[in-house]
C-alpha cells in the first residue's frame, strides 16, 4: 500500500516520518502522477485557502476532489479536516474545498494563532485513548451528518471523526512523535477499505 502526503504546504515531512513508521511507502504528492500511484491520502495542516489555492494551480484540484468522491481513504489534519469538509464556515471569499466528508467545520474556531495549544483528549479507536494533542489555530465540527462517528471532543466540541474511508482531526499528531493516530488510519481505515475493494 502506498500512502500519499499532499506536499503543497504544511507539516509534510512530519507525516511521511510518521507513516513510515507504521510500515508503508509514503510518498509526496505534487502531481497528478503521483496521485495515480497512492491508495490513500493525507492532507497536512497548514493554510486551507492556500492549499487549495495551490491544488489549483498544480492542476489536482478536481482530480483529488473525484478519487475522495471514489472511495480513496484520505485522513485530513488541521486545515486537511477544512478540506475535506462538505461545507465550512468562516471561510475566505471564494475558498473551496475538495469535500467529502458530511460535517460543517468551523474554521480558526479555537481562535488565532496565539490561540493555540497543547491538551491531553480522548480517543476512540486506539489502545489507551489519552492522546496529547496539539491545536494550531484550530477548527471544530459543528455539525456530524448521517453516518460520520465523532472520536474526540474538547469542552464538548467535535476535534475527529470518522466516516467510512474518512478520518479527520483538528489537532496535529504528526507534531508529537505519537503515531497511534497515523497507525489507526493504516491499520484500520485503509485496510477495510482494500477489503471492501478487493
Ligand atoms: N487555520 C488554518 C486554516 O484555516 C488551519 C490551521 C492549521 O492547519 N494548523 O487553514
Amino acid at each position: 500500500m502506498i500512502v500519499g502526503v499532499l506536499a503543497l504546504q504544511g507539516d509534510v515531512r512530519e507525516h511521511i516520518k510518521s507513516l513510515s513508521d507504521c510500515g508503508v511507502d509514503a510518498i509526496t504528492v505534487k502531481s497528478l502522477s503521483d496521485l495515480e500511484r497512492i491508495d490513500a491520502l493525507v492532507i497536512p495542516g497548514g493554510e486551507s485557502t492556500t492549499i487549495s489555492k495551490l491544488a489549483r494551480s498544480f492542476g489536482l484540484f478536481d482530480a483529488i476532489r473525484q478519487r475522495i468522491k471514489a472511495g480513496m481513504p484520505t485522513y485530513g489534519s488541521c486545515a486537511g479536516l477544512i478540506l475535506i469538509s462538505e461545507e465550512v464556515l468562516g471561510a475566505i471569499e471564494g475558498q473551496e474545498s475538495f469535500g467529502g466528508l458530511d460535517v460543517t467545520t468551523r474554521r480558526n474556531a479555537f481562535g488565532r494563532q496565539v490561540d493555540s495549544f497543547e491538551m491531553d483528549i480522548e480517543f476512540k479507536g486506539i489502545t489507551d485513548p489519552k492522546f496529547r494533542a496539539v491545536f494550531i489555530r484550530a477548527p471544530w465540527i459543528e455539525r456530524c451528518g448521517e453516518g460520520v462517528e465523532v472520536l474526540a471532543r474538547v469542552e464538548g466540541r467535535v476535534v475527529a471523526v470518522r466516516s467510512n474511508s474518512l478520518l479527520a482531526t483538528s489537532f496535529h499528531p504528526e507534531l508529537t512523535g505519537d503515531n497511534r493516530i497515523h497507525r489507526y488510519f493504516v491499520d484500520v481505515i485503509c485496510r477495510e477499505a482494500m477489503k471492501v475493494g478487493a
